[in-house]
């Protein structure tokens, strides 16, 4: 395996890297979920000038308006985009957008393409994904309450569901509903419905208060209520009992997304504690960086973001060239052992500012709050290493 950047991808990097330098990090202006909208004109702004450049979209094919780039590329783009809390936004491949972009791209009516695709992908309208329950285990997704029954030409859903990112102001939500609980095959038992957030009896019932900030617009985490919510049987995706399956598929591609997306965190972090280092003096004439404690620090952090870029890197060529199936022990593996990079180089970052790390004029406090989360969503750490445990001890039997 080659992962030498092509000449084009290591001018795009830098490119991208000087575009959020200019017009991005000037956008961050505070870390404070529940302020988003404050800064919503500046994002528009930077959007337009993303599309100037014909950067919108990376992952989308260009069908769809987008750059049209592989899994592998779009991996070094995610991370660049990454260094910044507003980057996977303002260039339109942000969480949870992108992966319900690449289903509906796939499984998705010529009509729900033109009413909520186009719109999607063109950045007018955004989406959230309803799975995980309060009253089931969201490690165990084939188990739910949510219920979809068959009423004529409609399907009824009633249940609950939580932890829908980015549902407050959504236009549409994606929700996986049982529409045959006893079935004897539990991988069949729940189907995929695209339900508009305008429907009667799709009720946000909150914006959850998630590491003690209850976010609003894109960084909300809502709760939601679905009672007697009644939608057109067409509104299923990819046909009955294909729920499992279809979210899988989405959480496939949107692991290498994620996991790039947290070393372009961990190297901004490691940005601002090397220059903090070497900037804070300790006393006349001492900076950090003549602490060997603090050598150490950097010493651990380079070598941690260096190996978890070489094995996601490894984890996406596989998925793009042998697919799904084999590189899914890969997959387990990033994630989990990604997710503890990120926690280390960001504990690492904190200390190494001080009380600064703490506050949210820098990135680094939003992110050890906010990314305590990626140890838990797109499967918990205990689940994915069960799965990676199990498939390697296999092949031993
Ligand atoms: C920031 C954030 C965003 C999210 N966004 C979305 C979203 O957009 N849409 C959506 O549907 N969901 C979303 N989720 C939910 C997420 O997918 C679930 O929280 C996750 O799957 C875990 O489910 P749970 O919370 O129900 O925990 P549970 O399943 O109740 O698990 C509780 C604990 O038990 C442990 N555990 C479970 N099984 C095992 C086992 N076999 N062995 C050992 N330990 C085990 C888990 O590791 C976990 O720590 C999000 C979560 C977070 C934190």
């Amino acid at each position: 395996m080659d992962f030498t950047l092509s000449p084009q991808l290591q001018e795009f990097q830098l490119q991208l890297r000087d575009f959020l330098r200019e017009h991005v990090y000037p956008i961050e202006k505070h870390f404070d979920e529940t302020r988003f909208r404050e800064l919503l004109p500046d994002l528009e702004k930077a959007r337009a000038r993303v599309k100037e450049r014909g950067w919108w979209a990376p992952a989308l094919p260009k069908e769809l308006g987008g750059m049209g780039l592989s899994l592998l590329d779009f991996a070094t783009v995610s991370e660049e985009l990454g260094r910044s809390p507003l980057g996977h936004y303002v260039f339109n491949c942000q969480a949870p957008d992108i992966s319900t972009m690449e289903l509906l791209h796939v499984h998705a009516t010529a009509e729900q393409k033109e009413r909520y695709l186009q719109p999607l992908a063109q950045g007018e309208i955004r989406s959230c994904f309803g799975m995980t329950e309060p009253d089931y285990p969201g490690s165990n997704p084939v188990w739910m309450g949510t219920v979809a029954r068959r009423d004529g030409d409609d399907y009824v859903l009633n249940g609950r569901k939580w932890f829908c990112s980015s549902a407050d102001g959504a236009t549409f939500s994606l929700v996986m509903a049982q529409t045959d609980p006893e079935g004897a095959d539990v991988h069949k038992r729940a189907s995929l419905f695209l339900v508009p957030t305008d429907t009667p009896g799709w009720r946000l019932v909150r914006n959850l208060p998630v590491m003690g900030l209850a976010g609003q617009d894109w960084p909300s985490h809502a709760e939601i209520a679905l009672e007697d919510c009644r939608v057109p049987a067409t509104s299923m995706l990819a046909g009955l009992g294909q729920g499992f399956a279809l979210a899988q598929q989405r959480l496939g591609p949107g692991r290498i997304h994620h996991t790039m997306r947290w070393i372009g965190i961990a190297e901004r972090a490691f940005e601002l504690s090397c220059q903090r280092a070497v900037f804070r003096q300790l006393s006349p004439g001492k900076t950090l960086a003549d602490e060997s404690t603090v050598q150490h620090w950097v010493a651990d952090m380079r070598a941690d973001i260096e190996s978890a870029r070489l094995l996601v890197m490894r984890t996406a060529w596989r998925l793009e060239h042998l697919g799904s199936k084999e590189a899914a022990l890969d997959v387990s593996l990033i994630k989990f052992s990604t997710a503890a990079m990120l926690g280390r180089v960001l504990d690492r970052a904190v200390q190494i500012h001080g009380g600064l790390g703490l506050l949210d004029d820098l990135p680094l406090a939003f992110w050890y709050r906010h990314e305590r989360g990626a140890r838990i969503y797109d499967g918990t750490d205990e689940v994915h290493r069960a799965s990676a445990g199990r498939r390697i001890l296999k092949s031993w039997k």
